[in-house]
């Protein structure tokens, strides 16, 4: 088996671009930094890293029979906004369960963003407030596939971030092949690549399709994962996890090794979700010099760990990195009071 035996359906408009940012490069003295551009990778609602992991998930959906698609996330996942936008594109209902996963008190923060493009394409969002963040399993969403079960419905199941999912690593496992065949047009060899990690998928799938990748001769590289999630231990147990179970399914033939597993804390602020002062500065930094725009749950937190790793230089300054950027802008709008 390899990734390329599995069905993939279309819901992105290509390859995702890539391109260099040469302002924010020459800031920080070092490295060359590139971007690849997930937050514009689909025409579904904004897109975003979870639309590449349900292309992998629909050909299993369409199989099912099933009539209602369930998920979960915070009051402002960008996960269950993807959802709800496949549910829409397949003509199905989208049951979400979003959770008081954040501690912030932005007012809004349950009816802008994300969860307002969730109602306006017509998914049944129902609001937990007693639920807090967990990457793993919850019971109130295995509540909601009983209870689209117990009106007659046929529920399919996909948990937050997609990531517990047993087909969720495949999209980034491709995201791997993707970057190969750009590398082979471009010229240019990324050997670093930078990404938020929080439910794990995004970042497992890659380690799975680089390691493939480099199992068959191609040159290694290093994954550095910025942890979002501030439940490091948690995080890295999943990732490792997923990583395996990609792995063995695009028959990768050996376990994933520890040292392929690069998870750093120290940008993830005080808690899932919310940002700190490097968070914000690194939002900024990013507008101004490049015009690029990243949000304060991931891709700011991310975009701070890149801008350190490279400018104290434990990104080399002969290194061409590759930031993944995964979406997320939607979820500003609940966040106003930080840029007052
Ligand atoms: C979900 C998400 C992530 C984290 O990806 P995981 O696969 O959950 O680790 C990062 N950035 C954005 C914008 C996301 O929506």
């Amino acid at each position: 088996m390899s990734i390329h035996d599995f069905e993939r359906y279309d819901l992105t408009f290509g390859p995702s671009p890539i391109h260099r940012l040469p302002r924010l490069s020459e800031h920080l003295g070092g490295a060359q930094i590139w971007a690849k551009r997930e937050d514009c990778n689909s025409g579904l609602a904004f897109g975003g890293n979870k639309t590449r992991k349900l292309e992998y998930i629909v050909p299993d959906i369409l199989a099912s029979g099933a009539d209602t698609l369930v998920s979960i996330g915070g009051y402002q996942s960008n996960h269950t906004r993807q959802v709800a936008a496949l549910a829409a594109h397949l003509g199905l209902k989208a049951r979400l369960v979003q959770e008081r996963w954040v501690d912030w008190d932005d007012p809004g923060n349950d009816r802008v963003g994300n969860i307002e493009l969730s109602r306006i394409m017509g998914a049944d969002v129902r609001l937990d407030p007693d639920d807090g963040f967990d990457i793993g399993i919850r019971s109130s969403w295995e509540d909601a596939m009983a209870e689209v079960e117990a009106a007659g419905g046929k529920p399919y199941p996909i948990p937050a971030g997609a990531s517990e999912h047993r087909l969720g690593g495949l999209g980034f496992a491709n995201w791997a092949y993707e970057v190969a065949a750009q590398e082979q047009q471009s010229g240019v060899f990324f050997d670093t690549i930078v990404v938020c990690t929080v439910t794990g998928s995004t970042q497992a799938g890659m380690i799975a399709g680089f390691a493939a990748l480099q199992d068959a001769g191609a040159r290694p590289r290093k994954i550095i994962g910025i942890d979002g999630s501030a439940t490091l231990e948690k995080t890295i147990d999943q990732v490792t996890r997923i990583a395996n179970n990609t792995a063995e399914l695009i028959g990768l033939g050996r376990a994933i090794r520890s040292d392929e597993v690069t998870i750093l804390p120290g940008w993830e602020g005080p808690a899932y979700g919310i940002p700190d002062d490097s968070t914000v500065a690194a939002i900024k930094r990013l507008a101004r010099l490049e015009g690029v725009i990243t949000d304060p749950v991931y891709e700011g937190k991310s975009m701070a760990g890149l801008m350190d790793l490279v400018s104290d230089g434990r990104i080399g300054a002969d290194s061409n990195v590759l930031y993944a950027h995964l979406g997320g802008q939607i979820a500003l709008s609940a966040y106003p009071g930080i840029f007052d």
